[in-house]
């Protein structure tokens, strides 16, 4: 079969243009350093370089040459700048940049020597297509999704692509004086670009995409401030485990857990200081919980645990463990060591069928009354259950302390 270059170069350059098109309306809005706007640079100088390649026979060779071979080194730099400006840099390296003169000075010096011209030139843009599969092959960035594979699918192809040229031109399978004009290889070269343009395009936009879709889902269901899950995905997570713990009859304790004396944080070093000590026990908390359990922000200083599949208890040794982290963590606010203590309510142990999420945080949070009634800075059970004789709940000097003090002021 015969192939018509000047038609499959049109047929680049339609698709091209459209692509570039389609990313631009995407784009539009976002500040012009969005990662879209590099994509739609880059597509369309993709396209420019393949409008020089189908103008061979009216254009003098030197323009031809140096302006295809230039325009398709930008728009790899092109993408590989988008590439890293998703990623949240802003600046490549100058090394990136290196290929914008080293393939107009290939071509320029080696205008007579079209194979080592050809050679040359395809190795250098495998180096650039090299750098690109690494940025989004990079497991420090794990915001890319699933469309990073289009990508990578798309960059191996048009890298198998160029490897092969430069071999046929190496051992003399392809004509690199006149290589737009109609030959047997012009058919999978034209494939291949026309395939890498629609799928790279749709990769990128893919990713995007995915990451918006995850911001969006973290915005609905995470606590900014503490980065713990919000209400509302606690909520649902809550729902989920008292489901399944009935279905396959385990234990579920369910912790409730609120900073004592917040207020006078707040008061006496101001909202902000409150802030940094919420975060501080929030951390505190979390990271002292087992990797099964969840941890939610519940409401303003309040916290909710879900520990699946744990007695009651298992839940009052992690519920006294907790009361001692935060006890032992206070936040730095300037000169001021901030001390905190929590109390916390516990429901814990087996559940029935009539038990739901509701009841098990109304039981939680009755005991959580109590600790607070009880003098602070304790663990109390669900009024439902009865006190193992062992477990001293209450720490011997709940009564003397005075939470959220400086600790520095006393000293
Ligand atoms: P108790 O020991 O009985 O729990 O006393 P408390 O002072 O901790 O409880 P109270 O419910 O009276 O006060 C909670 C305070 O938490 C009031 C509110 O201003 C503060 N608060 C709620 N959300 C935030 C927040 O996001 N940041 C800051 N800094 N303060 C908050
Ligand atoms: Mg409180
Ligand atoms: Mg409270």
């Amino acid at each position: 079969m015969t192939l018509d270059p000047a038609t499959l170069y049109l047929v680049l350059t339609v698709v091209g243009l459209l692509m570039a098109f389609w990313v631009c309306f995407m784009a539009w809005g976002q500040p012009l350093g969005h990662a879209l706007w590099a994509w739609a640079l880059a597509l369309l100088a993709y396209t420019a370089s393949h409008v020089i390649f189908g103008l061979q026979a009216l254009l003098p060779e030197l323009v031809f040459l140096v302006g295809g071979s230039t325009a398709y080194a930008v728009s790899l730099v092109l993408m590989l700048q988008a590439v890293r400006r998703f990623q949240g840099v802003e600046q490549l390296s100058r090394w990136y940049m290196a290929p914008l003169l080293l393939v107009p000075l290939v071509c320029i010096t080696l205008a007579q020597h079209s194979t080592l011209r050809v050679v040359i030139s395809a190795l250098i843009y495998v180096w650039q297509i090299g750098l690109i599969m690494a940025s989004l092959l990079d497991r420090r960035q794990p915001q890319h999704g699933r469309g990073r594979y289009i990508l990578v699918g798309a960059f191996a192809t048009m890298l198998l692509m160029l490897l092969a040229r430069a071999l046929s031109a190496m051992f003399g399978l392809i004509d690199t004086h006149n290589l737009s004009a109609s030959s047997a290889s012009l058919g999978p070269v034209f494939l291949v670009s026309l395939c890498a343009v629609l799928s790279i395009t749709l990769g990128f936009v893919y990713m995007t995409m995915e990451r918006a879709e995850r911001r969006n889902f973290e915005l609905a269901m995470k606590d900014m401030l503490t980065g713990l899950a919000n209400r509302r995905a606690i909520g649902d997570q809550l729902a989920s485990t008292v489901a399944r713990a009935q279905r396959q009859g385990q234990y579920l304790s369910v912790l409730m857990l609120d900073i004592d004396h917040f207020k006078r944080v707040n008061d006496s070093y101001g909202h902000q200081a409150g802030d940094v000590v919420l975060r501080s026990v929030a951390q505190a908390l979390q990271s002292r919980l087992r990797a099964q359990d969840q941890i939610g922000r519940f409401g303003g200083e309040e916290f909710l645990a879900i520990l699946p599949d744990t007695s009651l208890d298992g839940a009052l040794v992690l519920a006294e463990a907790l009361r001692v982290a935060v006890e032992a963590t206070p936040t730095q606010w300037g000169a001021h060591r901030i001390a905190t203590t929590i109390s916390i309510g516990v429901r814990g142990g087996a559940i029935t069928g009539s038990d739901t999420a509701d009841s098990l945080v109304a039981s939680a949070d009755a005991a959580l009354y109590r600790a607070k009634q009880g003098g602070r800075n304790r663990v109390e059970v669900g009024h439902a259950l009865v006190l193992p004789s062992a477990f001293d709940l209450a720490p011997a000097n709940a009564s003397t302390l005075a939470p959220a003090h400086d600790m520095n002021s006393e000293a």
